[in-house]
């Protein structure tokens, strides 16, 4: 029946194109998270010190790290879940939950990109920790 088809549709792995839909806003979140960081950098070193002009690629990474360190708890978690997001792209095990291997509902993904667990896995797992 037709209808059974479309019941199933939601349970079925994340196709293509919607894996590259979510890796652009993955991309973007990633962006926007390093991007706010970097401009506190830039303002806190403008008001710093003076004399630095030219940045080469050595002091560019001593600059990435510092974009990274400035960042708060918080952040540096969100970028984490974003990360670990992109490498699960790359790997191929996007919207695949990691508690039961089942797919994790397109639905959820819509909500929450960064999900790695379905929702009743992560029910679950709630529980467990209280
Ligand atoms: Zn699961």
């Amino acid at each position: 029946m037709k209808a059974r088809a479309e019941e199933n549709k939601g349970l079925e792995k994340v196709d293509k194109k919607t894996v590259a839909r979510f890796k652009k806003i993955l991309l973007k979140e990633r962006e926007q998270i390093v991007g706010e960081v970097k401009q506190i950098v830039e303002s806190s070193k403008e008001m710093g010190q003076d004399g630095i002009q030219d940045i080469g690629d050595e002091a560019a990474n001593i600059y990435n790290k510092q974009v990274l360190l400035s960042l708060n708890e918080n952040e540096r978690l969100r970028l984490k879940e974003v990360d670990e997001s992109l490498d699960r792209i790359e790997n191929g095990t996007y919207g695949i939950c990691e508690e039961c291997g089942g797919p994790i509902s397109l639905k959820r993904l819509e909500v929450r990109p960064v999900a790695k667990y379905c929702v009743p896995c992560l029910t679950k797992l709630e529980k467990g920790k209280s």
